[in-house]
């Protein structure tokens, strides 16, 4: 369940990531007037099973039937946990469009929330794996590569930083670097783990033990790179950053 708003006095809408149809937007009534509707069971985060019922004519679909199966309830516990889950969230409310069918995307952000309940996996490195593995998803994947400016290839073995370049999307070779105004420096250990973490399959990926510099340099470039590209900053990011100081 990515959100719930209230419509007039007895109604809420929610809006649900699923895994048959995409995003989803239901009516639930009466679940703002009484919580024992659907028992209680509405809550941000959680993973449901539901049943909605087609409209007659126009409007949402309405829900019907309700049943937990993922609580989540060690996340809305957690003020920090919330605030991390509550970016992801609205990263897959804001820039993922209704109806569309996304499996590899539904999975991704079930093992985060799964991982950050369980409390085993700091919440940073669960954040920079849902953040690379979120653009690469949307085709926005930073390069780490080639140079983002002239494309030649970077020989990274005898470099130990290289500058980045957020509105080229990622690295820049030793002669871009000169002409380019808007600067941050990533370490080659950084690169490499940043690398890993979109790579294969989350299983694996969720396995990488970050180095505290990779995790510190990584979330200051990919909570920078991620509202750059995505052209507006999520507001749960700023709530976020304000909290964690
Ligand atoms: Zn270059």
């Amino acid at each position: 369940m990515l959100r719930r708003t209230d419509f007039g006095d007895y109604d809420l809408i929610i809006t649900f990531f699923s895994l048959s149809r995409g995003k989803i937007s239901v009516i639930a009534k009466s679940a703002k007037k009484s919580t024992k509707r659907f028992s209680g069971v509405l809550e941000l985060f959680s993973g449901l099973e539901i049943v909605c019922r087609e409209p007659r004519t126009k409007g949402l679909p309405v829900l019907e039937e309700a049943t937990l199966r993922q609580p989540f309830a060690g996340i809305r516990a957690d003020i920090y946990k919330t605030a991390y889950a509550s970016y992801w969230v609205e990263l897959v409310q804001g820039w993922i469009e209704e109806n569309e069918k996304q499996v590899p995307l539904y999975r991704l952000l079930e093992y985060v929330l799964e991982q950050l309940d369980g409390g085993k996996v700091p919440e940073a490195a669960l954040s920079v794996l849902f953040q690379m593995r979120f653009m690469r998803l949307c085709g926005l994947s930073p390069n780490l590569i080639n140079c983002s400016s002239c494309k030649a290839e970077i020989d990274q073995a005898h470099q130990n930083n290289l500058a980045v370049d957020l509105s080229k999307g990622g690295i820049l070779c030793n002669r871009c670097v000169a002409g380019s105004p808007r600067q941050m420096v990533l370490s080659k250990g950084t690169i490499k783990q940043l690398i890993w973490a979109e790579s294969g399959s989350i299983a694996t990926a969720g396995r990488i033990r970050f180095t505290p510099q990779a995790l510190k340099e990584g979330q200051l470039f990919l909570e920078d790179f991620v509202p750059f590209h995505l052209g507006k900053k999520p507001r749960s990011l700023s709530f976020l950053q304000q909290i964690r100081g």
